[in-house]
C-alpha cells in the first residue's frame, strides 16, 4: 500500500472532519509491524487560522455559559470516554506501541482530570470580605482568557491532550489542540466525543501539523495562553517565541520540557521493592515516559546487590506487540527514534560505561520490522558521560553509583532537568532530609513514578519546565483563568466629597 493511499487523519474544526488542502502530510506508523497505517494532515497556516477563527467566534458565548452547564458536559464526556476506554487504548498502542494494560492505564489518568473539571463551579469559587469598610464590600473574579492552546508530545497521546482542555475549557475558554503527529487519531476521536457530551461546535478544535502549525498558533493575536508538554529545545523555545509576543497581544506561556530522573536507593531500602520499582519506571512504556526512570542512583554498599538483582529482570522483559495481558514493553515509537537510542547505547559504550545487558538486535517473532529494542543496563556510569546527561527517552537504565546520600542530592541537583526523582528508604529522615533539599520539582519516596494526581498540579524544575506555573490542578485554573478583584458600595453608603488621601478602611 503507497501512503497515498493510506486514510487520511484530519483535523476538526468547528465541529467537522476537515480534510487537509496543504497538500502536505505524512505516514502514521504502527510500531510493532513497522508499517504505516494512515496518514496525518500537515495544515497550512491557513487551516490552522481558521481553527482559531472558529475558537474566537465561540469564545464570548462559551464565556458566558454557566460554569454548571460547563461542568455538565464534562461529566457527559467523562462516561464517553469510560464507555470507549477500550477504544481509546486500542488506538494508542496501534499508533504509539506500548502495551495495551499500560494504554489503558493512561486513559485513566487523562479522565482523572476531566472529572476535576467536573467540579468547575466549586473551583472558580473565590472570596468575599464582606465590608471592608466604609460600606464597600470585595471580591474576585476569575474569568476565562478566550482562545487558548495546547501543543502535545507523542508519548501520552490521550492524557497529555487531557492534561490542558478539560480545565482549559471549563473555565469557559475554548481551545485549539495540535497533537504530536506521531499518533494523532485520539486527538480526532476525543474531540467526536465532545460534541456527542453536547460541546458548542467550535469550543474544542483539532488541528493537525508540524512545526508550522505551532507557530501559526504562536503569532495568532487571538490566542491567549498556550500549553506546550514535550522535548526542552522545543519546550524553551516555545516560551521564548511566546514571551516575545509582548505589547497589545500577550501570550501566556507554560511549557513543559524533557528529563532525566533519578531514583536513589539507600542500603536500607527494600531491595525488592526497589528492584520491581526500578524495572517498572525505567522499562515500562519502553522508558517512553517523561517520568521514567533512567538513572539508578546506588548509595554506597547496595550497589553489587542491586546490579545482580536488576540484570536477569532486564534480560527476561516480556516484549511483545503489547496485547498479551501479561505483556510488559512494546516497541519504541518510529524507527528515527530506535536508532537514535542504539546510537546513545554506542555512545555508552565508547565512554566506558559498563554494559551488562545490551538491548539492540532484539526481534519479536513475527514482528520482524516492528521498531522493538530489548532493554538495556549500564553499570558504572558517570556524570559527564552523554547517557548520564541527555534523555534518550528508551529502554536504557544507567547504574550511578554514590557514597552516600549528601552525593546523590549532589548529583541529582547538578542536573539541568528536575522533572521527577524517587528515593527508596527505610528511614524517616533520610525521606524528609532528601524530600526538602532535592531540587525536583515532583518527588517519590518508597514511590517510582511521582504524577500528582488530577486536584494537585505536574510540573518540573529546572529545565524540565518553562514558565511560573504548573499544570491541571489549582495551578491549572489559574493558568486559564485572569483574575479580577472587584470592590463595590451603593450610593446609599458614599460619604460627599471628594477625597484626595489613599483610601484606608473606616
Ligand atoms: P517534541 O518536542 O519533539 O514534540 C512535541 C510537540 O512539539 C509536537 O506536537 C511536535 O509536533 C511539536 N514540534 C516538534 N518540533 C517542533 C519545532 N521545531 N517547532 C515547533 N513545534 C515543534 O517531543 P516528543 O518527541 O513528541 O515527546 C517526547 C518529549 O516530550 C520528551 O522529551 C519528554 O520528556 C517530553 N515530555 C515531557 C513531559 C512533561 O510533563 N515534562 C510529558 C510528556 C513528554
Amino acid at each position: 500500500m503507497t501512503t497515498a493511499s493510506l486514510p487520511e487523519i484530519p483535523h476538526f474544526i468547528n465541529g467537522k472532519k476537515v480534510a487537509t488542502t496543504s497538500g502536505r502530510n505524512q505516514p502514521v506508523f504502527n510500531p510493532a509491524t513497522g508499517a504505516p497505517v494512515a496518514q496525518v494532515a500537515l495544515g497550512s497556516a491557513e487551516e490552522v487560522n481558521t481553527a482559531i477563527a472558529a475558537a474566537s467566534k465561540t469564545a464570548p458565548a462559551w464565556a458566558e455559559t454557566a460554569p454548571l452547564k460547563r461542568a455538565r458536559v464534562m461529566s457527559k464526556f467523562k462516561e464517553l470516554l469510560e464507555k470507549h476506554h477500550d477504544d481509546l487504548a486500542a488506538m494508542i498502542t496501534r499508533e504509539h506501541g506500548k502495551v495495551f494494560s499500560d494504554a489503558k492505564g493512561e486513559v485513566v489518568r487523562g479522565l482523572e482530570i476531566v472529572e476535576f473539571a467536573s467540579g468547575i463551579p466549586q473551583l472558580l469559587k473565590t472570596q468575599f470580605t464582606d465590608n471592608i469598610g466604609g460600606g464597600i464590600d470585595n471580591w474576585q473574579l476569575r474569568q476565562p482568557l478566550g482562545v487558548t492552546a495546547g501543543i502535545t508530545p507523542f508519548n501520552f497521546p490521550v492524557m497529555v491532550p487531557l492534561w490542558m482542555a478539560p480545565v482549559a475549557i471549563a473555565c469557559g475558554n475554548t481551545f485549539v489542540l495540535k497533537p504530536s503527529e506521531r499518533d494523532p487519531s485520539p486527538s480526532t476521536f476525543m474531540a467526536e466525543l465532545l460534541q456527542q457530551a453536547g460541546l458548542p461546535d467550535g469550543v474544542f478544535n483539532v488541528v493537525q501539523g508540524d512545526k508550522l502549525a505551532v507557530d501559526t498558533i504562536l503569532q495568532h493575536p487571538d490566542v491567549k495562553a498556550v500549553s506546550f508538554v514535550g522535548s526542552t529545545p522545543i519546550a524553551e523555545y516555545i516560551y521564548t517565541e511566546g514571551n516575545r509576543r509582548k505589547g497589545a497581544h500577550p501570550l501566556r506561556v507554560q511549557a513543559l520540557g524533557g528529563a532525566k530522573n533519578h531514583l536513589v536507593v539507600m542500603p536500607d531500602a527494600d531491595l525488592d521493592q526497589a528492584v520491581d520499582a526500578l524495572i517498572g519506571a525505567a522499562y515500562g512504556s519502553a522508558g517512553e515516559r517523561c517520568m521514567a526512570i533512567s538513572v539508578a542512583v546506588a548509595v554506597g554498599s547496595v550497589a553489587d546487590k542491586l546490579v545482580d538483582a536488576l540484570v536477569p529482570r532486564v534480560k527476561s522483559l516480556k516484549i511483545d506487540n503489547g496485547m498479551n495481558p501479561a505483556s510488559e514493553m512494546g516497541p519504541v515509537v518510529t524507527a528515527a527514534h530506535k536508532a537514535k537510542i542504539e546510537d546513545y547505547i554506542a555512545q555508552g559504550e565508547r565512554a566506558g560505561a559498563n554494559l551488562l545487558v545490551d538491548g539492540r538486535g532484539h526481534t519479536v517473532a513475527g514482528h520482524e520490522q516492528g521498531f522493538f529494542l530489548g532493554g538495556s543496563l549500564f553499570d558504572h556510569v558517570t556524570p559527564e558521560m552523554t547517557i548520564y546527561r541527555e534523555e534518550i527517552f528508551g529502554p536504557v537504565l544507567c547504574v550511578v553509583r554514590v557514597p552516600d546520600m549528601a552525593a546523590a542530592i549532589a548529583l541529582i541537583n547538578a542536573h539541568e532537568f528536575g522533572n521527577g526523582v524517587s528515593l527508596f528508604t527505610s528511614d524517616g529522615n533520610t525521606a524528609r532530609e532528601f524530600s526538602r533539599r532535592i531540587e525536583v520539582g515532583m518527588v517519590g519516596v518508597n514511590v517510582p513514578i511521582p504524577v500528582p494526581m488530577a486536584w494537585h498540579s505536574f510540573g518540573g524544575w529546572k529545565r524540565s519546565l518553562f514558565g511560573d506555573m504548573h499544570i491541571y490542578g489549582e495551578e491549572g485554573i489559574r493558568f486559564y483563568t485572569r483574575y479580577k478583584s472587584i470592590m463595590q458600595r451603593w450610593p446609599e453608603s458614599i460619604g460627599k466629597g471628594a477625597e484626595f488621601t489613599m483610601p484606608v478602611a473606616k
